[in-house]
């Protein structure tokens, strides 16, 4: 698979530095609170690559964390007055509940912040030993960005931007911050008030390790000091993912990642999403408006990951018709399966074009076009060339991660409760002789949508458009 990577700005074949299995890490939530659907977009697409790998016979290794302390964490469990421990466990649940629905791929290992203290802690001990970390009045301990040259590479700070940083001698203790905040990052925030509890034992007195650190940590810990790929959305580029190189870089020495791969941001109505706007999506949210994860992750991946997705309400309208075709036209393709016929999985027959699609940078509009001009070519043909077909089709399928829903054939259409007992009662006034109730049921009936055709013994409710 070629991928493009932010860090050289060109597409690059992923193949592993150890030449067996590929592995990568992918930044995890923060579990304050459900995840949401711009969430979904980036894990959504960073479970497509694994799968894609996975199907073209490369094994991998995936690590994807678990944020469960910080300063949102921190500042939502002491306002619930639950402890962190049992907050976070909360919300790690509700993440892996949602994710299994989206039928995303669960990491192989899938390490927590706080479980990794003492490999955050040593990891600062080695910078401030090599000079590129130091102890401030205020107790914490901060990345001097001054002292690595590789400063900005990722995200494309320009030299004023680092000179100001330099010069300016600027410290940041939040976890997040924006461009223009360029300065020290914070790797150990010494113990405030309002940190609770939620405290431990450093060389550097009492506190917490800062937000970036955690990342570098874990992937030494289960990556080593090279690997193969890096993840997360956008957002991530800077600071957080401009930190983790310098961190780990100076601590490790390794290469640290070969490729970056980011995912951009989901907007909604071509707005951004938020909470104050209104229009930020969880998966139980468009479940209460009657949409399933698989259409969610239909949408999801219905747009290509480096372009802008907007979300609309419309959009999963046409993921649920979309699916439903799909399904039909893989029906009629197995119809023509003989029976007992071994599925041979080796080749992707008329779904080659879908296949190389996703194989070019992640293309998975193109697969997804792929996979529709594949079946309506498929469904033509018989035998043994038919086996074949839905056997790539199938790989297809699992290598996007959609399940097909059930056809419904027309024979087995369900007619709605209230249709049903108007009809009942129709049935009734003819069965009185009401002549005059019973034909002005029927034509009420019609004006709902339904015909109705009288036997002997009973009747026959159809949809009067034949949709
Ligand atoms: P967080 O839980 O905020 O740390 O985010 C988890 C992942 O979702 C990170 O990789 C973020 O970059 C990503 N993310 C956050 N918002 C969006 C969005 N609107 N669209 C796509 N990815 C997002
Ligand atoms: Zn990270």
């Amino acid at each position: 698979m070629r991928l493009f990577d932010t860090l050289s700005r060109e597409a690059r074949l992923l193949a592993p530095l150890d030449g067996r299995t590929f592995r990568f890490y992918c930044c995890g939530p923060t579990v304050y609170g459900p995840a949401h659907i711009g969430n979904f977009r980036t894990f959504v697409m960073q479970d497509v690559m694994r799968r894609a790998l996975e199907t073209g016979g490369m094994p991998t290794l995936h690590v994807r964390n678990i944020t469960d302390v910080d300063d949102k964490t921190i500042r939502d469990s002491q306002a619930g007055g639950e402890k962190l421990e049992d907050f976070t466990k909360r919300w790690t649940e509700r993440f892996h509940a949602d994710c299994e629905k989206l039928n995303l791929l669960p990491p192989h290992i899938e390490p927590g912040a706080v479980e990794h203290i003492p490999q955050q802690i040593a990891m600062i001990e080695a910078l401030v030993e090599k000079g590129h970390a130091y102890q401030s009045e205020d107790g914490s301990v901060y990345f001097r960005i001054a002292s690595f040259p590789g400063y900005g590479k990722l995200s494309r700070l320009d030299a004023r931007e680092l000179e100001l940083g330099k010069t300016q001698n600027t410290r940041a203790s939040s976890d997040e911050y924006e461009k223009d905040g360029l300065a020290d990052f914070v790797l150990w925030k010494a113990r405030r008030p309002e940190d609770g509890e939620n405290f431990w034992p450093s060389p550097w007195g009492e506190g917490r390790p800062g937000w970036h650190l955690e990342c570098s940590a874990m992937i030494r810990e289960y990556l080593g000091d090279s690997f193969d790929l890096h993840s997360g959305g956008v957002d991530l580029v800077f600071p957080h993912h401009e930190n983790e190189i310098a961190q780990s870089r100076c601590a490790c020495g390794g290469d640290f990642s070969a490729h970056w791969f980011h995912v951009t941001h989901l907007v909604v109505d071509g707005r951004k999403m938020a909470k104050s706007l209104g229009n930020l999506y969880t998966l139980d949210d468009l479940a209460e408006r009657g949409f399933s994860a698989m259409e969610t992750r239909y949408v999801l991946i219905g747009a290509h990951y480096r372009k802008p997705l907007n979300f609309t309400i419309a959009s999963l309208e046409a993921a649920q018709e979309a699916l439903a075709k799909l399904a039909k036209g893989v029906r009629q393709l197995a119809a023509k399966v003989p029976e007992g016929t071994m599925l041979k999985s080796a080749e992707f027959g008329p779904f080659q074009t879908a296949w190389d699609a996703l194989n070019d940078d992640l293309n998975t509009p193109g697969a997804l076009g792929g996979l529709f001009t594949g079946l309506r070519d498929a469904v033509k043909l018989e035998g043994e060339a038919a086996a074949e077909a839905l056997a790539g089709c199938n790989r297809m399928l699992k290598a996007l991660g959609l399940v097909l829903p059930e056809v419904i054939d027309h024979a087995e259409t369900e007619v709605p409760e209230e249709i049903r007992e108007l009809a009942e009662r129709r049935w009734a006034a003819r069965q009185a002789k009401d002549w005059g109730t019973s034909d002005a049921m029927r034509d009420e009936l019609a004006s709902l949508g339904w015909a109705v055709k009288d036997g002997k013994d009973g009747y026959v409710l159809t949809p009067a458009s034949g949709s």
